[in-house]
C-alpha cells in the first residue's frame, strides 16, 4: 500500500520549514523597517531642534536691532541695574551700557567737570548708582525730536543744579582711593626704575 503524497512526514517537515523560513524574512524586514523609521525619527527630531535654535537665534537678532533702532529714535527706559545684586558678565554689561555714554556724551561734552571722575569709577558702587540715573535722565531730556517748556527746566536743573553735585560725590570717591592709591605706587616704580637705570647709563659714560 502506497504512502498518501499530502499526509506524508518528509513533505510536512518540509512545508513547515519553508514556513519558518518566510516568517523568519518577514520579522527581519519588520525589524529592519522598525529600526529605519526610528533612526528617521531621529533625525527629523534633531533637524526640529536645529530649526528651532535657529529660529530663536534670528527672534534674538531682531529683537536687539529693533532695541537698537528704538534707542536712536528716542529714549527707551531701561531697567535700573541692581548693582548690589549683579557680577560677572551680567554686570560687566551694564556697566558697559553706562561706559557708552561716558566715553561717547560726557567727556567730550562736559570738559572741566568730566576730568574729575577718575579712571576707575567702573570699580565704584557709588559711581555707577549716580552715572545710572545721570545718563538716563540726559537721555530723557535729549532723545527727543520735540521739547516742551517742562523739559527746558528740566535740562537746566539737570546741569546747574543735579551734576555740580553728582560730579563732586565721584570725583571725591575715586580720588583718594585704593585703586589711585596702587596707580600712584606703580608710577613711583617705573619711574625709580627709569632714573634708576639713566644713571646706571649716565655713570657709564663717564
Ligand atoms: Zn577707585
Amino acid at each position: 500500500m502506497g504512502r498518501c503524497p499530502v499526509t506524508a512526514p518528509g513533505d510536512g517537515g518540509a512545508r513547515r520549514q519553508g514556513t519558518d523560513q518566510a516568517f523568519a524574512a518577514l520579522l527581519d524586514e519588520h525589524s529592519r523597517l522598525i529600526a529605519e523609521l526610528a533612526s528617521n525619527q531621529a533625525a527629523a527630531q534633531g533637524q526640529r531642534e536645529e530649526d528651532q535654535a535657529r529660529i530663536e537665534e534670528l527672534r534674538g537678532l531682531v529683537e536687539s536691532l529693533l532695541a537698537q533702532e528704538e534707542r536712536e529714535r528716542g529714549y527707551v527706559p531701561a531697567p535700573a541695574p541692581r548693582w548690589w545684586q549683579l557680577d560677572g558678565a551680567a554686570r560687566e554689561e551694564a556697566v558697559d551700557y553706562l561706559r557708552k555714554w561716558v566715553e561717547h556724551v560726557y567727556k567730550p561734552c562736559y570738559e572741566h567737570i568730566a576730568e574729575d571722575l577718575g579712571e576707575c569709577w567702573d570699580k565704584h558702587p557709588l559711581c555707577l548708582f549716580i552715572l545710572d540715573w545721570l545718563s538716563e535722565m540726559h537721555k530723557y531730556l535729549y532723545l527727543r525730536d520735540k521739547r516742551s517748556a517742562g523739559n527746558l527746566g528740566g535740562m537746566a536743573d539737570w546741569h546747574t543744579r543735579f551734576l555740580p553735585i553728582a560730579a563732586e560725590i565721584r570725583a571725591v570717591a575715586t580720588k583718594n582711593c585704593e585703586h589711585r592709591a596702587r596707580q600712584a605706587v606703580a608710577a613711583d616704580a617705573r619711574l625709580a626704575g627709569h632714573i634708576g637705570g639713566g644713571n646706571s647709563n649716565a655713570g657709564s659714560r663717564r
